[in-house]
This record gives structure tokens, sequence and C-alpha cells, in this order.
């Protein structure tokens, strides 16, 4: 191992950045190797485009002849630019995308062949789905499952391969993947949205949801990365001494971007706009050899789309560059996580965004309704907002001081808090036409269109209001944005649901105008959910004893914060908003609560091995050499070696004691890891995994990385913070 440190360091500084040439512009590049409408328009007959953008724009089903004429053009453009291959792109509830390629080849006998892409092969597809979690909604012996095409989302070229987008559902019906849910739920904020728009304007057919995700991540060296089992096998290091020089200059934020990262930068944005990713802001974050890409935000499945496939193809062009990305919450201790802030917003097809200020009272109180009911959602569900963002990994970042804590709130700025303390006093029942005038003229009219201080600078809410967007910043760096995207959008959905019969329910039976209605309903949500609204810091315990006395939420941990997804309330929203049957609520969270346990089993399993089999023999090795060095000493000054080997003696002490330190906690968590395995019940597992497992491996990594201080450099095994975060 040792020689494998230095190996992987002398190629580290060898390497030489690969040169990269961005010949053409970007605006002509974006979006050459997408199918998209640009390209339909050329490839397909008229009834073909107009099934599919049917499809797209009006949720219309596209008939087996117009599939046909699709696959088939579709075919003829990938051959023209040297395509092979067509593969069913998915994303199974691994977290990983998914895909199994099949050549357009095919004989036709009489030793001929062919190229051939049918519509069946186009619409519909039946990869074996035995291997894929699905929290056991199908038993192996009925292991079928099928992905179907999602025009919605344009297919696309990566490499040789034609990709299609496809959802991924048992033959029984159920979602097996993040795409069909996330479909549902787009479809219920959509109808939801739009009988609520009509209140303000009766031409708006069609509310999109939109995402602009913010993808932070770490670059590592490839060599180096690889020389450190923890990273390769959990994506994070599970022990190392933080370096003398860390973040704590704040010299690497927005700094320049070294050489190399930019070249793989440029490298991966070349790829990005072929592909149609929009994306437009890179820069260095806070911690050392730490980044951030972002997009023009899309419409929401096209966008978490998007994301899914950036994270693949980044792992891809890294290794080009020689580096390793880590998409891990947490890779490295002391220094700051990453995350993908959700930024979130509506819009209508007559272009009006929903969460912006307008120009107009009408287009203001619009923007009110939209903006308070988001409030009342996240406050109504708030709990389940935090189990979206549950992971083993994500529990590093949420509650430790750098990013959002566990807590969900709701910053929404001094201007709008004033708006919203204005609105509570507006009188119950109907409202005389003064008081009308006042509220048009003063209080609502008066929200500037543009929000000067929207932007929390503080950064410790975890659903922030952004000017016009809100920026969910909880979402951790690895995961699907179709999980958290799901959840908001059907609380949405099912709160304007609610807001439209409370509304209709004053305007019939207590014959209110409709914007005294608004008025009078939006009056008791400000009153109902003030305890979800906090612009104060979210770091530290006075927020903690705060938002114990509000009833929030705390839950630090997965396994805890998981159990909010199969409360009752939870299991009837998604039932009536048609998002998810119970069956789908209860497997999805069996495999996240089991992928828990799994990952933090996989951890401990690693860091036995590290520390048992490279800290402790290199430990006792050092140790042999202080011991042969006290033996010549006393050779040499025979009594008087006491003195002389003083120091070496104690150092020889020191280290036994870490040694006993870990192999006594090994021992423990190994028993503790046996225990926790012999539990059935899936949520005691994680719970036991994460109480008792998990906090010994601080105790563990406490005694390596001391060693790590005490013994030879030349001879320790592990490739050193320092040399991992500032290779250039
Ligand atoms: P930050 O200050 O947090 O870096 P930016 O203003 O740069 O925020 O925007 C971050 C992301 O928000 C980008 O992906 C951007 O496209 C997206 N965004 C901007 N406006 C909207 C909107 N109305 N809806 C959704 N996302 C948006
Ligand atoms: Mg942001």
């Amino acid at each position: 191992m040792a020689i494998l440190r230095f190996h992987a360091i002398k190629e580290s500084l060898a390497y030489k950045p690969v040169h990269i040439e961005e010949k053409e512009r970007r605006s002509e590049l974006f979006g050459k190797n997408v199918f998209n409408e640009n390209t339909m328009r050329q490839y397909l007959t008229k009834d073909a485009f107009n099934g599919v953008m049917n499809a797209i724009n009006l949720g219309k089903k596209i008939d087996r002849s117009i599939a046909d004429q699709v696959s088939s053009s579709m075919k003829d453009w990938a051959l023209s630019k040297g395509v092979t291959h067509y593969t069913h792109w998915f994303q199974p509830l691994t977290g990983a995308t998914a895909e199994k390629h099949d050549a357009f080849f095919e004989t036709i006998g009489g030793g001929m062949a062919i190229e051939k892409f049918g519509g069946d092969q186009l619409v519909q597809q039946e990869p074996d789905a035995s291997s894929f979690p699905n929290g056991g909604i199908r038993n192996t012996f009925e292991a079928r499952g099928y992905t179907a095409w999602d025009p919605t989302s344009p297919a696309f070229i990566y490499e040789t391969t034609l990709c299609i987008p496809t959802i991924f559902v048992a033959y029984t019906g159920e979602a097996l993947d993040f795409k069909t849910p996330l479909l549902r739920a787009l479809n219920a904020v959509d109808t939801a949205a739009t009988a609520v728009c009509r209140y303000f304007d009766k031409n708006v057919k069609k509310v999109t949801s939109s995402l602009g995700w913010e993808q932070e991540y770490f670059l590592i060296d490839k060599m180096l990365a690889a020389s450190r089992p923890d990273i390769m096998l959990t994506g994070r290091t599970l022990l190392g001494h933080p370096a003398a020089k860390g973040q704590q200059l704040d010299d690497h934020y927005f700094g320049s971007i070294p050489n190399r990262a930019l070249n793989f930068m440029r490298d991966l944005e070349t790829e990005c706009m072929l592909l149609g990713i929009p994306v437009k802001t890179r820069h260095n974050e806070v911690a050392p050899n730490q980044f951030e890409l972002a997009p023009i935000y899309e419409e929401a499945n096209l966008a978490v789309d998007h994301n899914s496939l950036l994270m693949d193809i980044m792992g891809r062009v890294a290794s080009r560059h020689h580096f390793k990305v880590l998409f891990h919450e947490k890779p490295f201790i002391g220094m700051n996580g990453s995350g993908k802030h959700n930024n979130w917003s509506l819009s209508t097809d007559t272009g009006v965004n929903l969460l912006g200020p307008g120009k107009t009272p009408m287009s203001n109180l619009q923007f009110l309704t939209f903006f308070i009911n988001t409030i009342k959602a996240v406050y109504k569900y708030e709990a389940l907002l935090r189990a979206t963002v549950a992971s083993a990994s994500n529990d590093h970042r949420l509650g430790s001081s750098e990013a959002p804590p566990a807590i969900m709130s709701v910053f929404i700025g001094e201007q709008l808090t004033k708006v919203l303390d204005e609105l509570e006093g507006v009188t119950k029942g109907k409202l005389s036409p003064a008081e009308k005038t006042e509220l048009k003229l003063n209080v609502i009219g008066k929200i500037p269109d543009v929000l000067l201080d929207n932007t929390d600078r503080n950064r410790t809410s975890s659903f922030a209001f952004t000017g016009n967007k809100f920026e969910f910043r909880s979402v951790g760096s690895t995961a699907n944005c179709g999980n958290p995207m799901t959840v908001l959008n059907t609380i949405v959905a099912k709160q304007l649901q609610d807001f439209k019969i409370e509304v209709d329910t004053l305007i019939n039976k207590k014959d209110l105008k409709k914007d005294e209605a608004i008025f009078n309903v939006l009056r008791e949500y400000i009153k109902e959910t003030k305890a979800i609204l906090f612009e104060g810091n979210g770091y530290g315990k006075p927020w903690e004893i705060e938002a114990k006395k509000r009833g929030l939420s705390n839950n630090k941990s997965t396994p805890e914060a998981l159990k909010a997804k199969i409360s009752k309330e939870s299991i009837a929203l998604f039932e009536d908003m048609n998002v998810m049957s119970k069956v789908e609520t209860q497997a999805r969270y069996e495999i996240e609560m089991e992928a828990y346990s799994k990952h933090i089993q996989i951890e401990g399993r690693v860091l036995g091995d590290i520390a048992r089999n490279h800290i402790v023999p290199t430990a006792i090795k050092y140790q042999n050499i202080l011991i042969e060095n006290v033996r010549g000493l006393k050779e040499i000054f025979e009594e008087k070696y006491h003195d002389v080997s003083r120091e070496q003696v104690l150092l020889i002490q020191d280290i036994s004691s870490h040694i006993a330190g870990i192999n006594s906690n090994v021992t423990k968590m190994v028993d503790e890891r046996r225990k926790a395995n012999t539990i059935e019940d899936i949520e005691k597992k994680a719970l036991a995994y994460c109480k008792k497992v998990k906090p010994l491996f601080e105790d563990i990594r406490y005694h390596c990385d001391k060693l790590e201080l005490l013994v030879d450099d030349e001879i320790w095994p592990l490739t050193k913070y320092r040399e991992l975060l500032f290779t250039r």
C-alpha cells in the first residue's frame, strides 16, 4: 500500500493536462445530439411531428403508426451520426442511471442484414428487472418490469448510442423509478395550479414546474483516489487527519480555477452543449478542489434527466482528465460538504412566473397566492420534505453547521415579511371599498418587481425565497432530484387544490367577491403558518430549541427522518394526488431504509479492514523500528540508555495504546454489526446501524488519525489529505 501511495503521488505530479480546444460556438453546438423540436421538424412527417408535440404539450397518447414513423426517423438521424446501438435510458431506485444497449443491426436471412428500429422498440422494452431495487413489489419469479418511452424528454445520442428516456414500471403497473412519480406529480401540480391561475387569467391552460439545480462536487486525482480504498468503495474518506491548511484562508471560493480542473470543465461543458444541457455557471466552491456547476433552469422533468445524465457524464469526462469526481456530501472531514440546491418555480403557458412579483396589483395577488400556498405546503409537510433529502451520506451535511440544518424552515426576507404582516390585518369577510383600494395601492401594489433583499445571504435556511423562485437547499449532491421534486410539486398541488376549495366555498356560500375570498383565505394561512418562517441563523442550539417550541421536526438521521414518508398523511397525500399508491410509497420507504443500513454496513467493513489490515500493521512496523532504535541505544549507552530513549519509549507506548484502541473498537463494531444484521425489522435494523454501529466509526477514526501524526510519513499507507486536496 505504501508503495501505491507514492506511486500515485508520482503519477499525479507527472500528469500533463489534456489540451482542450473549443472550435465551435456553444450556441452552435447546443442540442446537436438531441432529437429535439428542431431535428424533429427536419426528420418527421407533419403528422408524426404533431403527434409528438401533442404528447409533449398536451399529454396526448402517441398511436402506433406515429411511433413507427418516429422510430424510423430517429434511426435515420442516429445512423447519420454514426450511431450503432439504442437503449432505453432510465433512473431506477439505485440512484444511478441504467441502460441496456441493443444494436440496430438485424439479420434478414440469405446472409443479409439491415439496420432496424421499430415503433415497438421505441415504445417499450423489457430489461430483466429482477436486479433493481423494488422494495418487495415484485417477487423474483414474476420479475418482469418494462420501460416505456417518455416523449416529453427528447432522445439523445451519447457516443455511439441513441438513448431514449423512459419510465420504468413493474408489470403490475407500480413505479420502479424516479421518473414515473415525478411525471405524475408534475401533472398534479399542473392541474391544481392551472385551476388557481384561472382566478386571475382565464387564458392559462397549463402550468409548468421549473427546476434549476446547482451541482457541487470534488475533483480528486484519479490515481490518488485509487490509492484510497475508502474513496473507491464508499465515495468518502473514512479516516485521514485534516491537512495543516484546509479552507481556513477562504482562498478557494470563487478563486481562479486551476488549469487542470478548468480543462475538465471545458471538456464537460462541450459534452453538455451537444446533449442540450444548458450549463452556464462554473466556479470554485469553498473547500479546496471543490467546484460547482449550474445550468439555466428548465422544465422539471427535463432538468432532472439532465442532472442524472450530467452526473454520469461527469464521471467519464473526469476519467479523461485523470480525475475522479466525488459527489459524496461529505468526502472530507473538516471541509465543506457538497449539496445540490434545487431552485424551483411554477410558470404558465402565458409566460408568467407565478413566483415572481408582477407589475400590477392583480398579478401581485396571484404571486402572493402561489407564494403563500407554497409556504403553507412546506409547513404542513415539513417532515415529509425533510424525508425526501434523507440519505446516509446527506446525514453528514444536514445539521453540521455548514449546510441547512435538519429542520425545515422558510426564509422570505424583510420586504415580504412586511407584506405578510399587513395582509394578516385584512378584515374578516367582506372588505370595504376603501380597504380594497388601500390593499391594492399600498400593500400588494407596493411589492417591487425586483425584490432587493430577497437573497438569503446567511445561507442557513433550508427553503429560501430568492426573488423569483424558492431554493430548496437541503438536497444532497448525490441525490436524484426526482425525489425532492416529486414531493415538492405534490405538496404544492395538494395545497393549491385545498385553497381552491376554500376560496370557492367563500365565494359560493358567503357571497364574497373573488379577491375578497382570496384575501380571506390567505390571511388565515399567514396566521397558521408562522412557525415555519425563520429569518435568523439556522445553525446551532438556539434555533433547535426555538424550532422545537414551534413544533417543527428535527430528524437528524435518515432512519428517523424516513418515517415521515409512510405516515398516514403522506400515504393519503400521494394517493389523493395520484402520485403513488400505498404500495409504491411503502416500497420506496423500504428501499431507502435498506439502502441506509447497507451503506453503513459497507462503510463499517471498509473502515474495519483499513484500520486492522493497513493501519495497525503499519503502526507495528514503525513501533518495531523504534524498538530496534531503543535496543541500539541500550547497546551504546548501557545504563544511561533510559535518558536518551525516553521519547522513543513514550512513542512506543503511545502507539500501543492507539493500536489497542483500534482493535477494541473494531471488535465492538463487528459485534454491533452482527447484532444489527440479525434484526428483521428494517427500521429497527437501520436504527441499530445508526445508533450502535456508526458511532464507533468516530472512535476508530480517532485512533487511526492520531497514528497518522505519529508514524513515519515514509511508511504511511494511505494518501493523506494534503496530497488528495492540493494536487493541481
Ligand atoms: P445562486 O445565487 O444561488 O447561485 P443563481 O441566481 O445563480 O443562484 O441561480 C441558481 C439557479 O437557479 C440556476 O440554475 C438558475 O437557472 C436557477 N433559476 C433562476 N431562476 C429560476 C426560476 N424562476 N425557476 C427555477 N430556477 C431558476
Ligand atoms: Mg443557490
